[in-house]
């Protein structure tokens, strides 16, 4: 599936669908260049989750826990690790593994530790188009 979104909210519309959607134990594995848009993906999964937290880059933690949605909701931001030990120091298999909802921002950082049955989405600045056009592709999302 690929989308064009030409604005922040029709990306964070998007997450919100993924959200409302999202069953436990999904795990969404994004990848994309520094303010290409994963972070407002994540605002919205997080919203259509239920989530009323504001869902904020976790840039000097791995992993920020929102509990107060449908499911638990998961958001992992990996792009300043330095070794998989930290991963590993924060139990990540437990919530791959779990019954929450875990969104990985840079999850190509840590390709190796990810679970075989993921979604992943992948997201590129369209330059060409104007600022703030997206290409935003996903597979594995139950359609
Ligand atoms: P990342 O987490 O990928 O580094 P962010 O989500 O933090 O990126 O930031 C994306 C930035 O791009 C935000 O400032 C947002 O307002 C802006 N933006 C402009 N157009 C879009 C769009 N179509 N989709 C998502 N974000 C957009
Ligand atoms: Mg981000």
């Amino acid at each position: 599936m690929v989308i064009e979104t030409a604005t922040r909210e029709e990306t964070l519309a998007l997450g919100v669908k993924i959200g409302e959607q999202a069953l436990p134990g999904t795990v969404i594995c994004v990848d994309g260049d520094l303010g290409a848009g994963k972070t407002v993906l994540a605002q919205g999964i997080a919203k259509g989750l239920g989530i009323s937290e504001q869902v904020v880059s976790p840039t000097f933690t791995i992993l920020q826990e929102y509990r107060d949605g449908r499911i638990p909701f998961y958001h992992f931001d990996v792009y300043r690790i330095e070794d998989p030990d930290e991963m590993y120091e924060v139990g990540f298999e437990d919530y791959f593994y779990g019954d929450g909802v875990c969104m990985i921002e840079w999850a190509e950082l840590v390709s190796e530790l990810l679970p075989e049955d993921h979604v992943h989405i992948t997201i590129e600045k369209q330059m060409d188009r104007g600022s703030d056009y997206r290409r935003i592709r996903a597979e594995g999302l139950a359609e």
